[in-house]
């Protein structure tokens, strides 16, 4: 149809963290989206990369969950594990799913099943017709009314600190306020989480500890100001590819671009350097670089008198780490080290941009706190062109955690411990608050095992069957839960070991807020309907908070919103009225006539002093090095035409179409080594677990290291993945472990 004859409706990309503006073009008459186009805003400029332009097909989908589901199955192991997804044949302990009442019992549920769009099987999903006789259709009253029974029994029985609730960064803000209002003003604990912790939590605590806030000081596009970027531990071509154009362009314009990853790709050739360090080193590469701009006093002294503590420690420490030594640990030559540290410390504007290769390490939050002590010393911050930049990953994991979404914090990281603090939640809520904080995504999973641990749970959106690391522990463990309700849109894997799932709604049919990585506010707007009896999440949220006793009575998105900006300053001013189609930056002290603030801390911190905090660091291995046994090093992440665990991309036709199948990435001497052919089918195992998939040999990679992304569910790369953690952070080592790869 004509363009004209379509419904045009704006709204925001519901991938990665740029939040790409755009407008949906739908056609009424087939009550389907005909295409969708790059819309006008200051961190899009109307640009949009394959998931935005063709990533939204998925809601259509006929394998849709649309009428809620009780199991009929009385007794775990729940439910089966498809054949695919077990891991090692040898390790018995993972496999929740072996040995369950694989007849199940009941009626079959009415859903759509695996095929029937007209087109093909999708590949590697949850097999419906295999998972669906273990349920029966309910009610919404009579799904709602168990879920409220049985998680207030759990709480009554065994006390609050039995119940746990995984958010997720896929929520509006408003998802989120509500989902962190209920599990702490309903079940009186601060066990509430999210994605987060998978993603950037390092980096949140090095920011929180040093600068005072988890947010970035400037935005991507601030990028056109300065004379040198650091891009680090990030494929933003991949990841973040709208924010990937702004940085190519800048290098057009003569911006230095120093490119510090263990892989090579379409930035490192963009990129005036390319500092390939060995994966788990960036401590003693960022040292290195310290310790050569101090001796070479291209420091700011001024800058570090007037705003920076604890210098003289970070002095002493940075001198154990000359480049000769740091060579030996990263693997990048001390003489590129010393010309990279000279152009660093030359900079008149230089701004740093790192993702989860700093972030997902046991050495995460030490990763970050190289960083912040990289930018104060040589005050590169607060001024354009300058400061700090975790490029987060989902669309709202930055407002996710801004509206509390976890467990130290209230909304606007207002800590729960704080006696002032919690008063003033208790006033607002009208309600005990629990005073302690709660537990994280990793805590929880090691809790559930324990006697007293967590019992119940809530899990709005997320899927920790696929995506948290060691997932033949993460499914040990969530299976042995008294009650899992999960609130999703697809039978995920996570849903396939539920008690009660809940039909929810697509960004598409509903309407709620979203705050990108920029800290840019931008609504979505409804396109459609929820299919059958799915229901939007913030009232299917405030339905199980009146069935436990909460007077909530929120009336619409705006509202929730309104209450939940009355209790953070950083939010202060915005409603969903004053957003504009392009959304604006917090904080912002006139939306009606500004954008909001682009650079933070041009006078001072956050911090209590208005200081810097430089925290040294010593560099530390990793937890599993590789050995004779496993002799590579495993790097796990994502490509850009998926999104994590797949459960949406993997139903996009154009984007399975583009990157159907599994693969792990190797340098060509490893295969070969292992006699290994592009294409050839090969095993994967780590110590806890194996997977199949098929060879790809790439230049991109170091010798001695391969990358499997995790978006495969028949190549799970997370049964690989080890779940030790950052100390502060708490989030695993998703970069790095010992695995062996071999012909199948
Ligand atoms: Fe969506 Fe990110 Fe792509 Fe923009 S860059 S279209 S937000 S996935």
């Amino acid at each position: 149809r004509p363009r004209e004859e379509l419904d045009a409706v704006d709204s925001v990309c519901p991938y990665c963290g740029v939040g790409c503006a755009l407008t949906y073009y739908v056609d009424r008459s087939r009550g389907a989206i005909a295409f969708a186009e790059g819309r006008d805003q200051p961190g899009s400029k109307g640009r949009l990369c394959v998931k935005g332009r063709y990533g939204w097909d998925y809601a259509a989908s006929p394998q849709r969950l649309t009428v809620p589901l009780i199991r009929v199955d009385s007794s775990y192991p729940k439910g089966p594990l498809s054949a695919d997804v077990r891991g090692d044949a040898d390790n018995d302990r993972g496999r929740a799913g072996a040995g369950g009442n694989r007849s199940g019992g009941g009626r079959s549920a009415k859903l759509s099943k695996n095929g029937k769009d007209g087109r093909r099987k999708p590949g590697g999903l949850v097999d419906y017709d295999e998972v669906l006789p273990h349920f029966r259709e309910a009610t919404w009253e009579e799904a709602l009314d168990l879920v409220a029974r049985r998680l207030k029994g759990i709480h009554a029985e065994q006390g609050p600190g039995a119940i746990a609730g995984f958010g997720s960064a896929k929520c509006s803000n408003e998802e989120a306020y509500l989902f962190q209002k209920l599990i702490r003003a309903g079940f009186g604990t601060n066990n509430v989480d999210h994605c987060t912790r998978l993603c950037h939590a390092s980096s949140v605590a090095a920011l929180f500890e040093g600068v005072g806030s988890g947010a970035v000081s400037t935005t991507y596009g601030d990028v056109a100001n300065a004379d040198v970027v650091i891009i680090t531990g990030s494929n933003p071509t991949a990841n973040h590819p709208v924010a990937s154009s702004f940085f190519k362009q800048a290098r057009r314009r003569g911006t230095k671009i120093i490119y510090v990853d263990p892989r090579a790709s379409t930035v490192s050739e963009h990129a005036d350097y390319h500092c390939q360090v060995k994966p788990g080193t960036d401590v003693a590469f960022y040292n290195a670089i310290m310790h050569e701009v101090i001796r070479l006093g291209l420091i700011d002294m001024e800058f570090i008198r007037a705003r920076v503590s604890n210098f003289e420690e970070l002095v002493r420490t940075v001198g154990d780490y000359p480049p000769e030594r740091s060579a030996q640990i990263t693997g990048v030559d001390a003489d590129l080290i010393r010309q990279v540290a000279r152009v660093w410390g030359e900079a008149k504007a230089g701004v740093i941009y790192w993702g989860m290769g700093i972030s997902q390490h046991t050495t995460g939050t030490d990763n970050a706190r190289c960083l912040i002590a990289m930018c104060s010393i040589t005050g590169n911050v607060g001024r354009p062109g300058t400061g700090l930049h975790p490029l987060r990953g989902q669309n709202n994991v930055q407002g996710a955690s801004d509206a509390g979404l976890i467990p130290m914090f209230y909304p606007d990281y207002q800590g729960v411990d704080r006696d002032a603090t919690r008063r003033r939640f208790e006033e607002a809520w009208g309600t005990e608050l629990d005073p302690d904080r709660g537990l994280t995504v990793t805590e929880i999973i090691g809790s559930v095992l324990k006697p007293g641990g967590v019992r119940g749970m809530y899990m709005l959106g997320e899927n920790p069957f696929l995506s948290d690391p060691n997932i033949n522990k993460v499914r040990k463990a969530l299976s042995q839960l008294d009650f899992l309700v999960v609130q999703d849109i697809f039978l995920t894997e996570t849903a396939e070991f539920a008690d009660v799932i809940l039909p929810a709604s697509s960004y598409l049919e509903k309407e709620g807020s979203y705050t990108n990585t920029d800290r840019r506010v931008q609504l979505g707007r409804k396109v459609m309907d929820p299919p059958g009896q799915a229901r939007v999440d913030w009232e299917i949220i405030q339905d199980i908070a009146r069935r436990i006793g909460l007077d909530w009575s929120y009336a619409s998105p705006s509202e929730v919103f309104d209450e939940m900006v009355g209790l953070m300053p950083s939010y202060a001013n915005l409603r969903h009225d004053n957003l504009g189609l392009t959304g604006k930056l917090y904080p912002n002290a006139d939306p009606e006539h500004s954008d909001g603030t682009v650079v933070l801390f041009d006078e001072r911190f956050n911090t209590d002093d208005g200081l810097a905090h430089l925290v040294p660091a010593q560099w530390l291995p990793a937890k599993e090095l590789p050995d004779a046994e496993y002799p590579l090093v495993l790097n796990t992440g994502r490509l850009l035409e998926h999104w994590h665990t797949g459960s949406m991309t993997r139903r996009s036709y154009a984007l399975d179409t583009i990157a159907p199948i599994a693969e792990v990435y190797m340098h060509p001497k490893d295969a070969a080594d292992r006699g290994l052919a592009h294409g050839q089918r090969a095993r994967v195992r780590s110590r806890r677990g194996t997977i199949e998939l098929q060879v790809r040999v790439s230049h991109r990679e170091q010798l001695g290291n391969c990358f499997i992304p995790f978006h495969f569910r028949e190549a799970a790369a997370n049964l690989l993945t080890i779940d030790e953690i950052d100390p502060y952070g708490k989030i695993p080592e998703f970069k790095f472990c010992a695995v062996q790869v071999e012909a199948s």
